[in-house]
């Protein structure tokens, strides 16, 4: 049985649709904004949240005449209520507004905060059967068994947003589970692809910032330079499938139109094309199981001329190798993978280490994990959380260690 439901049936939408926006102020925030504003009269929005940005919250707020919003900082409640005063708009903040925002009815849940933060309230809305678009991979890559069950149990319908596993939900539905034989995620090969070890070593913030195809928010479009996405990727396709590691492969395509493959036994490859525009898969989860008219560029594949293809370094790209090693290992180290990989990051945007140790500090992390004996399967939201929690630290304790050495 599975969350994600691979085949289309038809089903009557009723005329204006419930939908929350969680993480709504951030890039995958933006685009479901646009697809919203689209067609206004389609869409009634219950509950819209950001981290820290009132102004560009309550905006929204009015705009989309939005029933609630919550901000995470709590000490913002006020700035926000003052920013929507004689709306009619109920505000909240703090972590329990922004889980009671995934709470309140809405059929259509885009879960787009960044980070493990977002795991709470996106199973706010699992555990009420809601309907959910999900970009925020690091819900998988933290408790993937546990949230994938939890959907099953509640009857929730996770819709996966993220665009290679978007392709691989439509191209899925061509055949049955007994018939494929393997996946393919497509990876752009970020800023870094053609550079070698000691450039990437030393690659600054603004060079990993700048992403040849996608427009996306900070720490993603770090961890596309680095390849860390892509193994959250493969993390992500696992739990949302039920594939094991075997049956991904990630593959080097510096144009990103070809998203995602899937390889059946009669040896068709059925693949999902379109132009490097996040608008289009969340376009897909918003019709589904209808598709609606997009905003998005038409695919020009004559203009566009080459379409090239190329396998991953393991070697220069060592995050990918790690994903799969924590796939394999399993009982939560898909999570201490994540939580290190956050810490690393964020430590790298501090300017406290170098590109090339964000790979190494996750990879001191979880051995560290290992060595301590520490891996036992999560079997609860408040496990998965520990485990983080712990990862965290242990990831913080590892750090100066980490910056002050060479590679
Ligand atoms: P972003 O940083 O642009 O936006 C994140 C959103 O979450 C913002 O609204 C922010 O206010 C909110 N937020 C951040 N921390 C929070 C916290 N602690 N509590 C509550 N809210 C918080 O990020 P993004 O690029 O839109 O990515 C969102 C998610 O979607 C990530 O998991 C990312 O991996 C995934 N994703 C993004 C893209 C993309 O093109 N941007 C593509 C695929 C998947
Ligand atoms: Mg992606």
């Amino acid at each position: 049985m599975s969350a994600v439901p691979l085949r289309n049936s038809k089903a009557a939408v009723s005329a204006a649709r419930a939908v929350s926006v969680l993480g709504a102020t951030g890039s995958i925030g933006d685009s479901t904004m646009d697809l919203l504003r689209g067609a206004p009269e389609r869409y009634q929005v219950e509950a819209l949240t950001a981290n820290s940005n009132v102004a560009a919250l309550a905006k929204l707020a009015k705009e989309f005449n939005a029933r609630f919003v919550a901000i995470a900082d709590p000490d913002l409640l006020k700035d926000l209520q003052d920013a929507l005063s004689g709306t009619g708009t109920e505000c909240g903040a703090g972590e329990s507004a922004i889980i009671e925002a995934a709470a309140r009815p809405a059929d259509w849940v885009m879960a787009a905060v960044s980070g493990a933060a977002g795991l709470k309230p996106a199973l706010a809305a699992v555990d009420r059967g809601a309907t959910v678009a999900l970009a925020n991979k690091e819900c998988l890559v933290c408790a993937g068994d546990f949230f994938m069950q939890r959907a099953i149990l509640t009857g929730a319908r996770i819709l996966p947003a993220d665009s290679e596993h978007n392709a691989l939900f439509q191209a899925l539905g061509s055949g049955n589970r007994e018939e494929l034989v393997r996946v393919i995620i497509t990876a752009s090969g970020g800023p870094f692809r053609t550079w070698d070890s000691a450039e990437i070593e030393q690659a600054t913030l603004a060079q990993a910032l700048k992403h040849p195809n996608w427009s996306m928010g900070q720490k993603i479009t770090i961890d596309s330079a680095s390849m860390m996405n892509k193994g959250l990727e493969v993390i992500e396709a696992s739990h949302l499938f039920g594939l094991t590691p075997d049956e991904i492969d990630v593959l080097v395509h510096p144009q990103s139109i070809v998203h995602g493959m899937v390889e059946f036994s009669d040896r068709s490859v059925v693949a999902q094309l379109g132009a490097p525009d996040m608008r289009i898969p969340i376009a897909h989860c918003l019709g589904w199981p209808d598709r609606i008219v997009g905003p998005s560029a038409r695919l020009d594949l004559a203009k566009i001329g080459q379409l090239t293809f190329e396998a991953p370094d393991f070697d220069r790209f060592p995050a990918l190798k790690l994903a799969y090693d924590a796939l394999r290992t399993g009982h939560g180290a898909t999570t201490v993978f994540n939580a290190a990989n956050e810490v690393a990051v964020a430590a790298f945007i501090a300017g406290k280490i170098r590109f090339g140790a964000i790979a190494r500090l996750v990879e001191a992390t979880m051995n560290a994990w290992v060595r301590s004996g520490n891996l036992a399967p999560l079997s609860s939201a408040d496990d998965a959380i520990a485990v983080d929690h712990n990862a965290r630290n242990k990831a913080a304790t590892l750090l100066p260690q980490i910056a002050a050495k060479a590679s």
